[in-house]
């Protein structure tokens, strides 16, 4: 047994988990020295959902950030959370924009890739680990670890055998929603100890509230690498708290031998960027939920879902979608929950249950799955319900990958022309997201309002922020912030004729399928809304002729809100 390192999780897992991904770069800087000082294993600081949340929402280029970063950590690796195939996205993407990303992120300061997939297929991982690997950098595996009548310890140490024989230096336990037993952590940490030679790192989060128990016996197990956060951005849907576990460790042949002093300075400095993101931080998503269990919704997963759910007017269907997700999962093959599949199995729950019959609406991303695109699920996916899904479509059991084609090119000169692509990362952040990359490249993108004062006259005297929100019978007060996508103006009542197709949905127009004189039969695509970061084909209800449309790509639109006219001929 040899002193346990900590891995800590505030620049990147702690704030995407309490506070919706939302800390700003100018928010990190000031402690970045101090933190680099403390002998961290590594700081979390890049990847997951930071590089979507910069560009949409706070009006900064992620690249700048890592740059930043670099410049102040001198001491402390950066680590980065990488989704394999899926790089920091929900879909896969091209060999070729997988490498450019990887050498790109290596080349800006990331010094260790934590890779992942969500299904645990090792070829969704194999190019994102080989690429880092040629870098030079440090390149972690990744097991997904979830429970399910499917997935075994044994499984999990063959997945690791395997990163081992692609080289990676260290793999990691994600254990996304908490669901790690003591003893699960003991037997699996011995066993990967015992069979493969790589370090070992545990990363959970606490939502179930056995974490830190669960911490202690992989230490046990002789664990090498414990993920934390700084106390103020701990506990709940987020990691155990640094200090708590550094001093629980202390004198003990694991002690980390980390400054405790020093840790609570940055704690001090941790607790005032607390505050000033007070209206974000969710109390639901920052107390233990067993519920987590039962449900397997990973840090994160939990307030987005209620986000969502209050963005599409829903929250009294709360319980109702968290009863319906273990169903979704169990019909496609036991997945575990993490980006992109917590993404779409959950919205897949929303619209069954807002959609009054399941798999009636179904997010272009569920009939990929269904096709094998997102690679093999752990168990197969439930016959009837693909069938309802993808028909006879062909289902792929290649790697996924290997059927797109190269665009790292085609994006770059494509934004080259357009003006708004200066630099190989202008180009992979515009790769990445075609949908909302241009707005933010070209500049005319907006940084979110950071938690309004109450006597911003331009929102609160129109609508108040502040509400008792009752989730099984017990009342929270939260308090609702714009998001952007709705603005106050377009909340006027406007009438449409029968001829109006309505929006089903709150979310933004992506592509239009038609256009207006087009003839359309019940079931002709008619236009693509992105909701809750997934892509939904909405499809024409009847067979008509389009005589207007309402709206174009890029628009936001609300529940309820015209997308075009179709009339019968
Ligand atoms: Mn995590």
């Amino acid at each position: 047994m040899a002193k346990v390192r900590f891995t800590e999780t505030a620049l990147r897992d702690a704030h995407q988990s309490l506070l919706a991904t939302r800390m700003r770069t100018r928010d990190m800087i000031p402690i970045a020295e101090e933190m680099d000082n403390v002998g961290y294993f590594s700081v979390e600081a890049w990847g997951g959902a930071t590089f979507d949340t910069c560009i949409r929402y706070l009006n900064e280029d992620p690249w700048e950030r890592l740059r930043q970063l670099k410049s102040e950590f001198n001491k402390t690796p950066i680590q980065m959370l990488l989704r394999g195939q899926n790089l920091v996205g929900y879909k896969h993407y091209p060999d070729d924009v997988v490498t450019k990303f990887v050498e790109k992120s290596y080349e800006n300061g990331v010094d260790i890739f934590r890779i992942f997939d969500a299904l645990n297929d090792i070829r969704n991982m194999e190019k994102a680990i080989k690429v880092a690997k040629d870098q030079g950098a440090h390149v972690q595996g990744t097991i997904s670890y979830t429970i399910s009548p499917v997935h075994t310890l044994d499984d999990f140490v063959d997945l690791a055998k395997e990163l081992e024989a692609l080289d990676c230096d260290s793999v990691a336990i994600k254990d996304m929603a908490g669901l790690i037993t003591p003893t699960a952590a003991y037997d699996l940490v011995s066993k990967l100890k015992e069979e493969t030679g790589l370090l070992v790192d545990l990363h959970c989060h606490c939502t179930s509230g056995m974490t830190p128990i669960s911490y202690y016996a992989a230490c046990q197990a002789g664990v090498d690498i414990l993920d934390t956060a700084i106390s103020p951005l701990a506990w709940g849907t987020s990691q155990p708290p640094t200090e708590s576990i550094v001093a629980a460790l202390q004198g003990t042949e694991f002690d980390p031998e980390l400054d405790l002093n020093l840790l609570t300075h940055i704690k001090k400095y941790f607790e005032d960027i607390k505050d000033k993101y007070h209206c974000i931080l969710d109390p639901i998503s920052e107390s233990v939920d067993t519920d987590v269990l039962l449900y397997q919704i990973p840090g994160g997963m939990l307030s987005n879902l209620i986000s969502q759910l209050k963005e599409q007017g829903a929250i009294d269907r709360y319980n109702d979608v968290l009863d319906e997700m273990p169903r979704v999962r169990k019909d496609m093959g036991y997945p575990p929950l993490v980006t992109p599949t917590s993404q779409i199995v959950g919205i897949q729950s929303v619209m069954n249950v807002l959609g009054g019959e399941r798999y009636k609406t179904v997010s272009n991303e569920v009939k990929e799955y269904m096709k094998g695109m997102y690679g093999k699920s752990p168990a197969p996916v439930d016959p009837e319900i693909s069938k309802k899904i993808i028909g006879d479509e062909e289902v792929i059991t290649c790697r996924p990958a290997d059927l797109l084609e190269g665009e790292f090119e085609k994006f770059k000169k494509e934004g080259e022309e357009k003006g708004f692509v200066k630099s190989d990362e202008d180009a992979l952040t515009y790769a990445l997201y075609p949908p909302i990359a241009p707005k933010f490249l070209k500049g005319e993108a907006e940084e979110e309002t950071l938690c309004p004062p109450v006597t911003d006259p331009d929102v609160t005297e129109v609508i108040p922020t502040e509400y008792s929100v009752e989730v099984d019978g017990d009342i929270f007060d939260v308090t609702i912030m714009p998001t952007g996508l709705v603005s106050i103006e377009e909340e006027e009542d406007v009438e449409y004729d029968d001829d109006t197709v309505l929006s089903a949905m709150q979310g933004m127009v992506i592509k239009l399928s038609v256009e207006v004189g087009d003839k359309v039969t019940v079931g002709t695509p008619i236009c693509v809304i992105e909701a809750m970061k997934m892509e939904n084909n909405i499809e024409a209800e009847k067979d008509g002729v389009v005589t207007e449309i309402l709206v174009e790509p890029g628009d936001a639109v609300s529940i309820g809100q015209g997308l075009m006219v179709i009339k019968e001929e």
